[in-house]
């Protein structure tokens, strides 16, 4: 069952659905059959009347069970209901009232009984449906003495529309739900949790995605790799959760930076990398000049603290391996520490310039 993983675990989306769906629906269906017991009996037809005793019985133990969150019995059993009911009206009344097509219902909503292997639940459905075909060739030509005969096509309407709406309604939301946990989903295997950038294994299948696209349309890239300076008695000053709060202002500011082309990534605990797209060296310096000077004269934490970043530039053409690159980033910015920190050092292959 894809739901619950611990003991404590509260029931999913989907299960929270169902479990609103089928009281609703229950409570509904309780009353109905309540009322058609009294109207049968008024009718004289006390076969059905009789039957509806049984429904209301069986709808009662149902909401029982729902109230007990054992939404999976409550479903089979609305399901017995359902089908045993929708046979013996045909049986009794003939197929023009429409009570046929609550088989096909039924035969869509017992594959929402998540405890029952998918296997067995559709044959279940297939039999419903099968039976739905059966009654047919059966009670065709059924003559019933029911004093309401000529009610018979609105009722015929009314059951159409009420066998439709739980089809639409559950596919609905299921379709809704499916949608928000592909987006999480999507979400958590791609950010880091605490900074919301890219995470490190996300990052690099969009990196290999931009090199592709820059090696074909022969675009220039560079690397930064930036690290927080002395960011250890950050947090042996102030407290871990002060240090977090400066890894979110940085990130978020370095998302500020980067331009919709570029990738910010949190490459590890207080490093992140940046690759610049469509640009050269000299523009990526200007661009990191900009973010270090912001960093280091704005003030953290309600501007309790303030925090310097090393930066560590390197042009990458696409041709070479992406790990070629950040070795020379990371080179750069070992650079830029060796000489004091709060600092940008750039570099292509062979040849090392620093700025601060
Ligand atoms: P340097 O200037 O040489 O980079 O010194 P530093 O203190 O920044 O570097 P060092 O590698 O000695 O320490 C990094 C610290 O970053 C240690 C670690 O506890 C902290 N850190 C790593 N990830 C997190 C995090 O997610 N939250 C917090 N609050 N701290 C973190
Ligand atoms: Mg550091
Ligand atoms: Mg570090």
């Amino acid at each position: 069952m894809p739901t619950s993983q611990h003991y404590f675990s509260k029931p999913d989306a989907v299960e929270q659905v169902k479990n609103r769906l089928f009281k609703q629906l229950a409570y509904y269906c309780c009353a109905l059959h309540t009322f058609l017991i009294f109207f049968f009996w008024y009718c004289d037809v006390y076969f059905l009347a009789l039957i509806n005793i049984g429904s209301v019985t069986l709808w009662m133990l149902g909401i029982y069970y729902l109230h007990q969150q054992k939404s999976h019995i409550s479903l089979r059993l609305f399901c017995v209901e359902v089908t045993l009911h929708s046979i013996l009206v045909c049986a009794t009344l003939g197929m023009t009232y429409g009570f046929q097509y609550y088989l096909w219902t039924i035969a869509s909503l017992i594959l929402l009984d998540y405890r029952l292997k998918l296997k067995l639940a559709s044959a279940l459905a297939l039999g419903l449906v099968i039976a739905f075909a059966a009654l047919f060739e059966l009670f065709d030509n059924v003559q019933n003495t029911f004093i309401f005969s000529e009610l018979a096509p609105y009722i015929h309407f009314i059951n159409v529309l009420i066998c439709g709406l739980p089809s639409i309604y559950t596919i609905g939301h299921i379709r809704e739900i499916t949608f928000s946990h592909r987006y999480q989903l999507a979400t958590l295997a791609a950010k880091d949790p605490l900074t919301n950038l890219f995470n490190r294994r996300y990052a690099k299948e969009l990196i290999n995605n931009a090199q592709e696209d820059c090696l074909a349309t022969s675009r220039q890239m560079c690397v930064i790799m930036a690290d927080i300076d002395h960011f250890k008695s950050v947090n042996d000053k102030f407290g871990h959760d002060a240090g977090d709060e400066v890894l979110v202002e940085v990130a978020l500011r370095l998302s500020r930076f980067a331009l919709n082309s570029d990738i910010a990534v949190r490459w590890g605990g207080e490093e992140f990398l940046l690759v610049l797209i469509n640009c050269d060296l000299e523009q990526a310096q200007t661009r990191a000049e900009s973010i270090r000077c912001d960093i280091a004269t704005q003030g953290f934490y309600g501007d309790t603290l303030n925090v310097t970043m090393s930066f560590g530039i390197a042009q990458w053409h696409p041709a070479l391996p992406f790990s070629v690159a950040v070795q020379l980033a990371d080179d750069a910015l070992y650079a830029s520490k060796a000489k004091g920190r709060n600092c940008t050092t750039t570099t292509t292959a062979g040849h090392t310039s620093q700025l601060s």
